[in-house]
């Protein structure tokens, strides 16, 4: 089977050229190639030698993910459904904003972590996705849009990154790691570390890798003040509890001192939101000794949670006490609610995995232009 070369960041495509008997500096072309200007034929790449390109075209490709649907929401949103085989589908979501265009991919096929509130945690787990599967994401949605808002040569619609699409991202560390990587390249996207962030449920491990191989910003699902309450939540807590997940969090951020940890917090009505919580989640990041802000996120129900979503006035009175403790507090906006791309709300559309694909396939395809942002 031909190599995807979506798999390898520049390491790896220096490798993959040096098997074919190429120079390192070929593989920088290539790789500028494929991920600057979103080149998917080798016959496009002028600059690179016709004995070069005929061996790439024998003995490699560049695999983009099959589209089962993509929508446009009329604040900008774009949710795209991709098809990864077996029946499995991975949602991708941009969001646009006045300064910045915000990526989410997913990492996994569903999620083996189980979070109670999270419709993609009820699906169960199916496989971890390839480096290849995770770029293509970002390397389909970049090169599209940039055609689409007809965007100069070298502006770019995707500023910022966020691995909180399905799948806990640290449960697929080794295709993850070389994924950040092209991120980061100068000669792929460039984006800078604070513009990437990994979005964690508490694998203390694999933060503690991270910090030394890739330290990018940092996102921890907190979603409870204490460990009997994070148990039932967050079944990763028990494994993980909290006074060892925020000592990982605290080494982490010795190693990126001018950071902040991101802490997310789902506001579940009369389960997580009383002002007593907001306060013990105050004395408990206070004790810690870590620099972080909160992220408060309005819950999207499902019926198989049992819960439902706290109450605007709460979310906005918790939110109001962590910041009178001196704690920098934002309530996350839902956004694409008309397309269903907030936060956990695919997962209600493709639970029965076996057909997903299939049934999703019969779902009219609605694309519209997305304003320029
Ligand atoms: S919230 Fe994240 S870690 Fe938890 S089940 Fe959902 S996808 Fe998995």
């Amino acid at each position: 089977m031909a190599a995807n070369l979506l798999d390898f960041d520049l390491e790896g495509l220096a490798a993959f050229c040096g098997s074919l008997g190429e120079k390192r500096f070929r593989a920088t072309q290539l790789f500028r190639w494929i991920h600057q200007k979103g080149a998917s034929d080798f016959a496009q790449m002028s600059d690179l030698a016709k004995s070069l390109r005929d061996k790439l075209a024998d003995a490699a490709e560049i695999r983009p993910l099959s589209v089962v649907s993509e929508h446009v929401s009329d604040d900008g949103t774009v949710k795209w459904l991709f098809d990864v085989g077996a029946g499995d589908a991975i949602e991708t979501v941009f969001i646009p904003e006045v300064d910045r265009g915000t990526l989410c991919i997913s990492s996994q096929a569903g999620c083996a972590v189980g979070c109670r509130f999270c419709s993609t945690g009820h699906q169960g787990f199916s496989r971890n996705l390839t480096t290849g599967e995770i770029l293509a994401q970002l390397w389909q949605a970049e090169h599209q849009l940039r055609r689409r808002l007809n965007l100069a040569a070298g502006e770019r619609a995707i500023t910022n990154v966020v691995m909180m699409g399905m799948g806990e991202p640290l449960q697929n560390y080794s295709a993850l790691l070389p994924a950040l990587r092209v991120m980061l390249d100068d000669h792929a996207y460039g984006l800078s570390r604070r513009r990437v962030t990994v979005s964690s449920s508490g694998v203390v491990p694999m933060i503690e890798r991270l910090r030394e191989d890739c330290p990018v910003a940092l996102a921890v699902s907190l979603h409870a003040p204490d460990d009997a309450l994070r148990d039932q939540l967050v079944p990763l807590n028990k494994k993980y509890p909290l006074q060892e997940l925020l000592a990982a969090c605290r080494r982490y951020l010795a190693s990126a001192p001018r950071d902040f940890i991101t802490f997310e917090y789902c506001m579940l009505d009369g389960v997580n939101d009383s002002p007593t919580q907001a306060d013990a989640l105050v004395r408990l990041v206070r004790d810690a000794d870590i620099a972080c802000k909160f992220n408060l996120i309005p819950f999207n129900p499902f019926p198989a949670s049992g819960l439902t979503r706290s109450p605007r006035e709460r979310v906005l009175a918790f939110a109001q006490r962590l910041q009178d403790a001196g704690l920098v507090t934002t309530v996350r906006k839902t956004r694409g609610d008309d397309i269903d791309a907030a936060c956990g709300q695919l997962a209600g559309e493709v639970q029965d995995r076996t057909r997903v694909v299939a049934r999703l396939r019969r779902v009219p395809v609605v694309v519209q232009p997305v304003q320029r942002v």
